[in-house]
């Protein structure tokens, strides 16, 4: 079983424009992400699939009723951090604040443990692997945040590439399910979601989740963010590498993600990880 999973964010939130959206300006701009959270919910419905949302603290502070519509829908409540500051740019105690706060949060509005977490723009690389011993103090289970690419802003290139338990560096262990690539030429080829997703042609992702699947025999994680699937979102001045990454093919990434729901077999990140013995449990849909 493949993961499906969705950071649950607004189109304001995203690293790409931060150098162009002044946090103190949140509040005042339109948020669209309960609409478009909630049309993410309805094309899961129909394809009869369970996903994980990774919420972000400052979303279910704003929209407890969202975070309780997602989870009644049979979906994973999962951590994408508090206020979307990329991980190596806090100190450990200022890591471990933000994230306690959003946990406990998203464990108040839901009743229920939160086991993963997804750090912003996969911000856990080499020089912040020490997030993962936080995470382990905090009761997190597995985390879903390395990503083995290179990157301008994260990555650890030759990192795992498949679910695995690994060490922290304090000696202690977590789960971490890597976002997906495919092997191509003897390169790591990102087809994980998000951004990649809309840049490439949708048979190039096809291709590489599908070679993940049969070629590796691994299931893979698949990401995806509300504000993806909304071309009509207020548009922002900034660089033309930030806008070229944020809005380039919106009008057709909700056509493509119908397209995968219909061609590849997913659940959330607990139950793939359940399934392959990483975590204790049992599958609950699949
Ligand atoms: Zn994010």
């Amino acid at each position: 079983m493949n993961a499906l999973t969705v950071d649950v964010e607004d189109y304001f939130h995203v690293s790409a424009l931060a150098p162009s959206i002044h946090r103190d300006s949140w509040s005042s701009r339109e948020s669209r992400v309960v609409g478009n959270t909630q049309r993410l919910l309805s094309i899961f419905e129909h394809f009869d699939v369970r996903a994980t949302f990774f919420v972000l603290g400052w979303v279910a502070e704003r929209y407890p009723q969202l975070v309780r519509e997602i989870a009644a829908g049979g979906h994973e409540i999962a951590c994408h951090g508090f206020s979307h500051r990329l991980v190596y740019e806090q100190t450990a105690e200022e890591f471990h604040e933000e994230t306690l706060r959003s946990k406990n949060l998203l464990e108040d509005i839901t009743g229920s443990a939160v086991l993963g977490y997804r750090a912003a723009s996969y911000s856990i690389v080499r020089e912040s692997l020490w997030a993962l011993d936080v995470l382990v103090e905090l009761g997190f289970a597995y985390d879903s945040s390395i990503f083995p690419i290179r990157h301008d802003r994260y990555g650890i290139p030759n990192a795992e590439r498949v679910p695995h338990r690994m060490s922290t560096p304090k000696g202690k262990s977590i789960v971490e399910w890597p976002l997906a690539t495919a092997r191509i030429l003897g390169f790591r080829l990102p087809v994980a979601g998000g951004g990649y997703f809309r840049l490439l042609p949708y048979w190039v992702s096809r291709w590489g989740l599908a070679s993940i699947n049969r070629r590796d025999r691994r299931p893979f994680v698949f990401y995806l963010h509300p504000w993806e699937i909304d071309s009509t979102q207020p548009r922002v001045a900034a660089p033309w590498l930030s806008r070229f990454r944020h809005y380039s093919n919106l009008g057709k990434c909700e056509e493509r993600l119908r397209r995968l729901l219909g061609e590849f077999h997913f659940g959330t990140a607990r139950d793939g990880l359940m399934q392959r013995g990483l975590l204790a449990g049992t599958v609950k849909t699949c």
